[in-house]
């Protein structure tokens, strides 16, 4: 048997008490932000907090402790890439989204290493389940970056070895501050692919790091 279906009344089907409600809500908030935000310029009412507009990217968020935002490949004390190449992460990834080309390494106690070690963040879910299943603590999540969002191709989305190293140096030379700094600064120029690190990559290293 079918469920009636409620009826509406005049009032409702006319829409006209919802649209008053609305624009009486809209200008309640309007006007005590308003208020508040004259006040404090004042120097009065500081213990009520006003509405406030991030004017993102040009000002910034304060993140929790907790955010892991954006990957970054860990380095060894010589600043070698530490990821054995193993696939584990790739092979835990739900989104299939970490792609690796394992390659042969020049020292004989390393068997592996990646040649290619890249990560579409348009697929990616940041989950995390990539850093629980490095046995090699390799990967991390702890830049309190978040992800670049922005591009003009799919190939802007896809964050390589060279880039996930250059996050681990950042952040161990200057700190988590200077990682948001440069995306910032990257994207005022108009960001695009980003740039990979020429001291991290350089042509014919054969470990890349
Ligand atoms: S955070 Fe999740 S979806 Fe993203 S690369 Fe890691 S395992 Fe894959
Ligand atoms: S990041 Fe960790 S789990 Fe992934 S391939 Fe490298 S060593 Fe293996």
């Amino acid at each position: 048997m079918q469920t009636p279906r409620p009826r509406l009344s005049l009032a409702e089907r006319l829409y006209l008490p919802q649209i008053v409600d609305g624009v009486a809500v809209t200008t309640r908030h309007f006007v005590r932000n308003l208020t508040l935000h004259t006040l404090h310029l004042f120097g009065l009412a500081r213990d009520k907090r006003a509405a406030v507009t991030t004017q993102y990217p040009e000002e910034r968020k304060v993140y929790s402790e907790g955010y892991r935002g954006s990957h970054r490949l860990t380095l060894e004390p010589d600043g070698a890439v530490r990821c054995t190449a193993c696939f584990l992460c790739a092979t835990a990834c739900p989104a299939k989204c970490i792609h690796i080309e394992a390659g042969e390494h020049p020292d004989p106690q390393i068997e592996k290493y990646p040649v290619r070690y890249e990560i579409d963040t348009l697929q990616c879910i940041y989950c995390g389940m990539c850093v629980e299943a490095c046995p090699c603590d390799a990967i991390r999540m702890d830049t309190y970056v978040h992800p670049r969002l922005w591009g003009y191709r799919r190939e802007d989305f896809i964050e390589t070895k060279a880039v996930l190293m250059e996050r681990s140096r950042v952040l161990q030379e200057r700190g988590r501050d200077a990682l948001m700094e440069d995306m910032q600064r990257f994207y005022a120029q108009g960001g695009g692919a980003l740039p990979a690190d020429p001291q991290i990559a350089p042509p014919g290293d054969a470990t890349g790091a």
